[in-house]
Parts: C-alpha cells; structure tokens; sequence
C-alpha cells in the first residue's frame, strides 16, 4: 500500500482522464493520496476530488510563485477551508527563485503569512523550495515552523540540510527525481535518512520517475520512487510502502 503525498490531479492535464488515472493508482496499491491545490483555480477543484473519493485527501495554500496575486481575502478563504474535514495540510507554500513572477519580498511575506496562519489553526505545513533553501530555512526557524511541522515537498537539498529540517519537526518527502540517474543530492538523502522520517509523492503531472521521466506523471508512478529508495536502502519495497504510509497516515492524522 502506497500514499501519495502530493499530487496535483486538479491541473488541467487530468481534466479528461481524472477516474482512469486515479482506478491506475488503485491497481498499483496506491490507496491514498493528498491533493495539493495553490491558488484560485487549483483550490476548488482540489477540494471537489477530495470530496468525491474516498481516502483522498486535500492541501490548500498559495503558490510562491503566484504570491503577488494573493490576497487578504485569499487568505480568509484558505483559513476558512482549513476547518474541512478532508483538509489535512496548509500548503504548498514558500520560495521560488527559479521564477522571477512575484519579488523575493513578496514570496517571503506570503510565506510568513501562511505559517502564521497554519500555526493559528494548528495544522502542518507544506513547502516547496526552488533554488531558497537557505532563505527558506531561516525563516522557518524564525517562525517558529516546528510548532506545526511539516513536508519538504520533493526534497532535492543536501543530507545536512534535511536532518535541519527533521529537527525543526518535518518529513523529507521524495519524487521523482531520486530515480533519476543523474540526481545526486536525493539518492544520497534517500540513503542516509532514516525511513520513519521520509515520505513519498509524484507531484504529478510534473517531474516523472525514471523510466516515464518527460511523460506525464500520474500517482501511479509512485511505486518507481518507493522502488528506488528501497534499492538504494537496500530493502524490500514493502518495508519502504508500509512505514511511508504509517508516516504519512500519522503525519496527515488520518485513521485508517
Ligand atoms: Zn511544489
Ligand atoms: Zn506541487
């Protein structure tokens, strides 16, 4: 059995496969899965998937990207659908400096916004980092982010960096890219940190694992990542299934 942390089947590009892609996911084992939903469009249907199917869950928050776009309101909004049952997570939030769409300023203060946020309603967070690690790290220090904890979403940071994270209360969660075969940094976290703290995700439709990589990715796929960390840990895929899902169930608080 199988927990996808993060998937984004609210993009458009499973508008018209949405109920195959997701029975594809069921037949590899992979029961559960957190819809990631970031801004106007995203959230709604984000919350719509994770209404209509069982052990399907949802995450609501703003991109770093898109973060000149948010507002006040946007915020209530995500504050208010917080309270959903089937919302587990606040995110994904935090830095991009791959994009230059929204200012580093901008990222940074809806960024410390949506931890103020997450801490007020008590529910963990979810991080994507492109090219911030450093600036991403202070300022979960600074707000005090261990207080509700945390996924580093498809980590690709070096093994240092992720025990920072593991002792500010957050879980390392790899995709994709550790079956690349160029991928360094993730197949040495994959080796060195502990399994209890790691979790698994496609962040599908992007960033598909070896041998799919340029395909789209669907949830599916995440059996390849499991497979790759069970390789490189050298141990079966059903240990690598079996406490990934443990830990995300627990992390989520999800009574299976
Ligand atoms: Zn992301
Ligand atoms: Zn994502």
């Amino acid at each position: 059995m199988l927990f996808d942390t993060h998937v984004h089947l609210n993009a458009d590009q499973f508008e018209d496969d949405l109920v195959e892609t997701i029975e594809r996911a069921r037949e590899e084992g992979v029961q559960y899965m957190t819809v990631v939903g970031f801004d106007r469009k995203t959230i709604p249907k984000a919350m719509e998937i994770a209404e209509n199917n069982e052990n399907i869950y949802a995450a609501v928050g703003w991109h770093p990207v898109d973060a000149i776009d948010m507002t006040e309101e946007d915020l209530a909004w995500i504050e208010e659908l917080s309270s959903h049952p089937k919302v587990v997570a606040i995110g994904e939030m935090g830095l991009d400096y791959h994009w230059d769409k929204s200012p580093a300023d901008v990222q940074k203060e809806v960024f410390r916004k949506q931890i103020a946020l997450a801490k007020k309603v008590k529910m963990p967070i979810i991080i994507h980092n492109r090219e911030a690690t450093e600036d991403i790290v202070e300022i979960l220090k600074e707000e005090n982010a261990s207080e509700v904890g945390g996924i580093m979403h498809c980590y690709s940071g070096p093994v240092e960096t992720a025990k920072e994270c593991i002792d500010m209360n957050f879980m390392i969660s790899l995709g994709g890219p550790v079956t690349f075969k160029n991928a360094k940094l993730p197949k040495e976290v994959a080796k060195a940190i502990d399994l209890k703290h790691m979790l698994v995700e496609t962040d599908c439709p992007f960033l598909a694992p070896h041998p799919n990589r340029g395909k789209r990715n669907e949830p599916a796929y995440v059996k390849l990542v499991a497979e790759q960390i069970a390789e490189l840990k050298g141990i079966s895929l059903q240990e690598v299934e079996e406490t990934t899902t443990k830990n995300a169930l627990e992390f989520f608080k999800i009574q299976s």
